[in-house]
């Protein structure tokens, strides 16, 4: 089995490239789950749905969230009733979280839950939430020089990524559980990818469930990662301004430097080759490719290329 640490966006489409040469039984996909929130009264899982609808075919590809073809009648009416709707949800969207909160009511697990979503839209991949636990991602940020504390949502739609982060927290980690078959995967795979995902928001909350870690470590060989960064950029997102704030390096050397301990190679745009020396410096194999998934082509080669490492 081929096993991929995935965020949302950035994995969702080098998914949709790895579906292209591999067959789907052979691929997991180990899933952010950091992002879950509730609204409405309904739990949310914005990474697993990202995840889901593009592989679907159901993506909003240009909006990079949600449902084509979706309507908003459900918001409007919770609006009408006063109800918060910073955080948008379509009417099919919508029908998601209903079937999800039902299932996760009536005693499944969510990575039984999400198998049967996974199974309703027809899709031949494992997709196993990082753990079943609550884990939530707190962003510490500043707004009108206070320091506050936001969920990840509140941070990302509400306050539109602006407020500037200086720490990430995930609440619940230490008492968490990879999920079952995370670890298993893990240590099986034949090779475990790193989705080009946000390092600090997607792939750092799997990071943190208790296990993990030391998991990869012991695989370090068998660990290749696509940098979600090209020429200091992220493609879509907040990693960028993010990883400054932080006081990290937004560059493919600033991801690397998070990831040597556990990873052996590194995938580099063509537009960042001057960075292969820095990361060969760690101790790590640099690869530079085309890394910018423009279509599904592209992310089909990009897939390959992380396959053939060594
Ligand atoms: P989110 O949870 O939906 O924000 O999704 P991810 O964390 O999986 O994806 C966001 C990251 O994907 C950003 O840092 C982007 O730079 C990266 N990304 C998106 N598309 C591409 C691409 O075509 N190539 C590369 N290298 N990175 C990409
Ligand atoms: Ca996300």
């Amino acid at each position: 089995v081929i096993a991929v640490l995935a965020g949302g966006v950035g994995a969702a489409r080098f998914l949709a490239g790895l579906l292209a040469v591999v067959p789907g039984r052979d691929v997991a996909a180990i899933v952010n789950t950091g992002d879950d929130d509730n609204f409405h009264g309904l739990t949310v899982c914005p990474d697993i749905d990202s995840i889901t609808y593009t592989l679907a075919g159901v993506a909003n590809t240009a909006q990079g969230w949600g449902l084509q073809d979706e309507t908003y009648q459900t918001l409007a009416m919770l609006r009408q009733l006063g109800a918060p709707t910073w955080f948008q949800l379509g009417d099919r969207d919508f029908g998601t979280h209903i079937v999800r909160s039902e299932l996760l009511r009536s005693g499944l697990s969510l990575s039984d839950v999400t198998a049967h979503i996974t199974q309703q839209w027809g899709l031949s991949l494992t997709l196993l939430p990082m753990t079943n636990d609550r884990v939530a991602t707190r962003i510490h940020a500043t707004v009108d020089g206070h320091t506050v504390d936001l969920a990840m949502q509140e941070w990302f739609v509400r306050e539109r990524c602006a407020p500037p982060v200086h720490n990430v927290t995930f609440e619940g980690a230490h008492s968490a559980q990879p999920a079952p078959g995370v670890l298993e995967t893990l240590e099986r795979a034949e090779r475990i990818i790193v989705a080009p995902s946000n390092p600090c928001i997607s792939i750092g909350p799997i990071l943190a469930v208790p296990g993990i870690s030391d998991c990869l470590r012991s695989r370090r060989d068998d660990v290749v990662a696509i940098s979600p960064l090209i020429s200091g950029r992220a493609v879509k997102g907040p990693a960028e301004h993010m990883m400054r704030t932080l006081g990290l390096t937004p560059s493919c050397v600033g991801v690397a430097e998070l990831y040597q301990s556990w990873c052996s190679t590194m995938i580099i745009d063509e537009r960042d080759s001057h960075e292969a020396d820095a990361i060969c410096a760690l101790n790590m194999q640099a690869h530079i490719t085309n890394t910018l998934m423009s279509d599904l082509d592209a992310a089909a080669t990009l897939a390959k290329v992380a396959l053939s490492q060594p």
